[in-house]
């Protein structure tokens, strides 16, 4: 069979994941299941094989290519003093508005690991993931992931900010990955994970004023902003149909 990522015939693997392992170790429920949000259901409910697919990827592009990806991003993520170089500052300006500024960070493996991650949702056959269809753009993120190539600041940018220090608020969840439009009317992805909003704008020439100044850039720099209380709340009511 034909592996979605190299496009060559080979044996593919049994199970893939669509979401990276270390993204919902924390959605763990103590029976092993895992918890998501669901739109339609409108509940939290336990799944146990949404994350997983057969038959799309081969053992090299999975365990190899992609992995390599994941194991980068997880430990900038959860371990960021074990890479050299990277240095983590939380900064805030008069407004008050907070942010985690990450310098360091190498923009081709941490921008290709996040649309690996859009990539899977869009190839994936699951229920869960039929919001997400990148129509052309599937083929073009596909050989960047391929080829290694991360492309420009701009293209397919993706913007992370963070609730997780609202306690109060659930992160163990996932949201069901949805497609809406940004101010300017670009075709934009966001997914909620682990207290972390996820969102990926495709279309370049309709992005938002201030998004160069969040996502990676060149310089490995990425800010996450911090979401003050109102806007965290409004996004967990948004995509976890939840009434928090
Ligand atoms: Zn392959």
């Amino acid at each position: 069979m034909k592996c979605k990522l190299c496009l060559q015939d080979k044996d593919l693997l049994k199970k893939s994941h669509i979401v990276p392992n270390f993204l919902y170790k924390e959605l763990r429920e103590k029976d092993n299941s895992f918890v998501k949000a669901n739109l339609e259901k409108l509940t939290k409910q336990p799944v146990y094989t949404g994350f997983f697919e057969p038959n799309i990827l081969c053992q090299t592009c999975d365990n190899e290519l992609l992995s390599k990806l994941e194991e980068y991003a997880y430990k900038i993520i959860y371990d960021s003093k074990k890479i050299k170089g990277v240095k983590i500052v939380n900064e805030i300006n008069s407004h008050g508005v907070e942010w985690t500024m990450c310098r360091g960070v190498d923009y081709t493996k941490l921008k290709l690991f996040l649309l690996s991650m859009l990539w899977r949702f869009s190839i994936s056959s699951n229920e869960f993931y039929k919001f997400v269809d990148l129509g052309k753009h599937e083929e073009i993120i596909r050989k960047m992931i391929f080829e290694n190539n991360a492309g420009d600041v701009l293209d397919y940018p993706c913007s992370i900010s963070s609730y997780r220090k609202h306690t109060d608020l659930p992160f163990k969840l996932m949201s069901q990955p949805l497609r809406h439009r940004n101010e300017n009317g670009g075709i934009c992805y966001t997914v909620v994970m682990q207290g972390f909003c996820y969102t990926f704008y495709i279309s370049r020439e309709l992005l938002p004023d201030i998004i160069s100044e969040i996502v990676i850039n060149k310089n490995n720099e990425l800010k996450v902003i911090h979401l003050p209380k109102d806007s965290a709340t409004k996004i967990v009511r948004k995509y976890m149909r939840l009434n928090v």
